[in-house]
């Protein structure tokens, strides 16, 4: 599981300081798919960037596994978000002059460790991309390379995936094969997922969505239809 514990993150930036996370307190428990939604500027691809060691918090803790981050050197640390965390982005991040295998393997290939093709090739059977291991992002649609990163991500068998707004830049039905991918990682490999969305459809294939306001967690559905979803950040950008 990981555990956030009252989390708060301050910039302060030039422009003044801004409050991103405003005492956040959660938890992602093993096998489960959480979705994260909340109007732009709220704090979320913060709050994944503290969940994930990425970033450090001003206050409070981030606990991955049973390891406080904040207990961790730079060395373990490092470790840690190699090993134990993956991390998906909206553009993907794939280098492009590498082909599929070459970029699922990369991360353990940059820690001087060597990846095993059987499994490199296995990740990509994984996500449906068994007949894609030498293409390179060029010669891969949107949703395929989407699935690279997801195999890249997943590789080191990491204790959570953060996701931050993975089909933010696909079209409808590319989305769908992702999400469904996402969540027969969860129903069928016990993985567990949190994802930020802007897309109540996208949300209502987790199991659960937190909702973030200015920094803080105002509301949280459990099992909600994309209906449900929508109606409820409908009614929270009118409150704001
Ligand atoms: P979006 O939906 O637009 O991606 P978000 O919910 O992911 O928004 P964040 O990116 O987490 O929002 O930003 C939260 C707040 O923190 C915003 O007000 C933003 O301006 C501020 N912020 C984020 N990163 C920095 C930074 N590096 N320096 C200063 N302020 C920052
Ligand atoms: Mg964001």
């Amino acid at each position: 599981a990981v555990e956030l514990h009252d989390l708060g993150k301050r910039y302060d930036g030039g422009a003044g300081p801004v409050t991103a996370l405003d005492g956040v307190t959660t938890r992602f428990a093993e096998g489960t798919f959480t979705a994260v939604m909340g109007p732009s500027g709220s704090g979320k691809s913060t709050l994944l960037h503290c969940a994930a060691g990425l970033e450090a918090p001003t206050s409070g803790t981030v606990t991955i596994a049973g390891t406080r981050l904040g207990d961790l050197g730079e060395t373990a640390l490092t470790r840690l978000r190699r090993d134990r965390v993956g991390f998906v982005f909206q553009d993907f991040n794939l280098v492009s002059s590498l082909t599929a295998a070459q970029n699922v393997a990369l991360p353990l290939r940059l820690a001087g460790r060597r990846a095993d093709d059987e499994l490199v090739r296995a990740a990509l059977a994984e996500v449906g991309l068994a007949d894609r291991v030498g293409h390179r992002p060029r010669e891969l649609s949107g949703g395929q390379q989407q699935r690279v990163a997801i195999a890249r991500a997943l590789f080191t068998r990491p204790a959570v995936l953060f996701a931050d707004e993975p089909t933010g830049a696909l079209d409808n039905r590319t989305s769908h094969q992702v999400l469904d991918l996402l969540r027969g990682l969860v129903d069928r490999h016990g993985r567990t997922i949190v994802m930020v969305t802007h897309d109540p459809v996208a949300a209502a294939v987790a199991d659960r969505v937190v909702l973030l306001v200015d920094g803080r967690i105002t509301d949280e559905l459990t099992g909600a239809d994309a209906a449900t979803v929508a109606d409820r950040m409908t009614a929270l950008e009118r409150a704001c």
